[in-house]
């Protein structure tokens, strides 16, 4: 049997830190055994998945030196491997459960669900889902599928009793029956959810070994018994730990940027991120911290993995990358990385109309446009409120700034500058006022080129880690974090 394993990301965002950290894993499970990794785009969420974040996952993926074997652009004998383009399958195995009994039409309507979740609450109860489409009869199936009516297919579950399995990590692992809900595989929109597609892709693209993220432990009994249904033999199912900041909260984007263009736009080097990310669980059987991506598959061994959660320190991050650099990198190699990451004619033409109208002299650039190749600028913190606007004006203007950057598809300065209009006139502040702090966020000064233009040519990550370290120089208590939530709920979304 070929040894296959994957990395199943949803394009639903920024390449993220964790999905980077689960495809080394597996990719270095794989290839230490001569085996195949696949990656699959897992976009059956039709509103939140999009065609920029599948390629931002991608080109992160490769950047970090990770390629594979079978995926959507290079393709593979059991694609396609995008979900999207494979909803018949889905559609025909929620059939297949149908039939023998193992899934259920579901015509309840959101408001019938929130009406009998409402109810069960009032009793104290744990919302569920109380299992009315089992009540159905076939006339009645048929008559509503008949009429026409919108209907979910659903998955049975055990009313009682444990379900167990032997996880390739942490051995077996128990989950009573009765924590586990009717899962909806198939939507009414003709989607499967996440549990079909994945199973239904798996088992087709034959993936001999599964290692994810420890949250989704407890799906794990919807995911093996929907292999039983279905009469396959599921594959081998392992959780990884997940990662943590320093205050061993799960890894997030408040703490530390998650993004792995951010890395790339801060000059890191990619073998030095991988490395780390190397590290978080796992260590060589030696002991050394810096080793290769080829070091690391060729002494893998996934029963190693320690599972208490690993922290993401950008110190020993730093630590590493700067290793890297004097030890694997000779002078003309260096000068290369340098040239590929900025220092190069597309940022110069980018910049030089920026700058050509505010110099007189060529040795003034450096002064005025070195927020360009800055990693995070330093400056002076009470600049930030120095402004017209007061300090909760400014908190709460540039944290909205931040969410709706966040929210942001097309990254560029006509969408930037109409976010920062609307967030002003939310704020009742003169556009200039607004974009004060902003602009000693994203420049480091009170004077130099247009604050909206630099943001664009930045790019979104270092732009939106650079407003995010101002917010955090302001300081947002926990207290102040919940109100400034709830404020954002009243702010008009486009
Ligand atoms: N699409 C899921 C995710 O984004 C994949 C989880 C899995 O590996 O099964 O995390």
């Amino acid at each position: 049997m070929t040894i296959r394993t994957r990395v199943a990301p949803s394009p639903t965002g920024d390449p993220h830190l964790g999905t980077a950290y689960i495809a080394l894993f597996n990719y270095c499970f794989a290839k230490q055994q001569g085996g195949e990794f696949v990656v699959r785009i897992e976009d059956t969420d039709q509103v939140r998945s999009t065609k920029e974040s599948e390629q931002a996952i991608m080109d992160s993926l490769r950047w970090l030196g990770l390629d594979w074997d079978h995926g959507p652009d290079v393709g593979g004998e059991f694609g396609p491997y995008r979900q999207s383009e494979r909803t018949a399958l889905y559609q025909k195995y929620a059939q297949q459960l149908v039939e023998t009994g193992k899934a259920f039409y579901c015509f309840a309507t959101s408001e019938e669900l929130d009406a009998m979740r409402e109810a069960q609450m009032a009793e104290g109860l744990t919302p569920k889902y109380d299992g009315r489409g089992l009540l159905l009869s076939e006339d009645e199936i048929k008559a509503n599928l008949d009429a026409g009516k919108p209907y979910v297919i659903r998955m049975k579950i055990p009313a009682e009793g444990t379900f167990k399995f032997n996880d390739y990590l942490r051995g077996e692992i128990e989950i009573p029956w009765e924590n586990v809900d009717m899962q909806v595989l198939l939507k009414a929109d003709g989607f499967p959810t996440y549990f079909l597609a994945n199973v239904v892709d798996d088992h087709h693209m034959q993936i001999s070994h599964i290692f994810r993220g420890e949250e989704w432990i407890n799906s794990a009994p919807k995911l093996l018994k929907l292999y039983e249904d279905l009469g396959w033999t599921a594959p081998e199912l392992g959780h990884l730990p997940l990662l943590r900041n320093p205050d061993k909260s799960k890894l997030s984007k408040r703490k530390n940027p998650t993004s792995i263009n951010y890395y790339k736009e801060m000059g890191y080097l990619p073998e030095a991120l991988l490395n780390y990310l190397g590290r978080m669980g796992w260590s060589m059987p030696d002991g050394r911290e810096k080793f290769s991506l080829q070091d690391m598959i060729e002494n893998f061994d996934m029963k190693r993995v320690s599972l208490g959660g690993p922290i993401f320190d950008i110190d020993k991050l730093n630590w590493l990358n700067g290793l890297w650099i004097r030890e694997n990198l000779s002078n003309e190699e260096l000068m290369a990385r340098f040239i590929n990451w900025k220092f190069n004619a597309e940022l110069f033409n980018r910049v030089l109309p920026e700058a050509k109208t505010r110099i007189n002299t060529l040795a003034d650039l450096v002064d005025l446009a070195g927020h360009f190749v800055a990693g995070i600028p330093q400056y002076d913190a009470a600049l930030l409120t120095a402004g017209k606007a007061d300090e909760d004006v400014v908190r709460q203007s540039l944290q909205f700034f931040i969410w709706e950057l966040e929210a942001l598809r097309t990254w560029n300065k006509t969408e930037i500058f109409a976010i920062a209009k609307a967030v002003a006139t939310f704020h009742e502040l003169k556009i200039k006022d607004f974009l004060e702090p902003i602009f000693v966020a994203i420049t480091g000064k009170t004077s130099s080129t247009s604050v909206v233009d630099a943001m664009e040519i930045l790019g979104s990550d270092l732009s939106r880690a650079r407003l995010r370290v101002a917010l955090n120089h302001i300081g947002v208590s926990k207290k102040q974090a919940k109100s400034l939530e709830k404020a954002y709920r009243d702010y008009p979304k486009a």
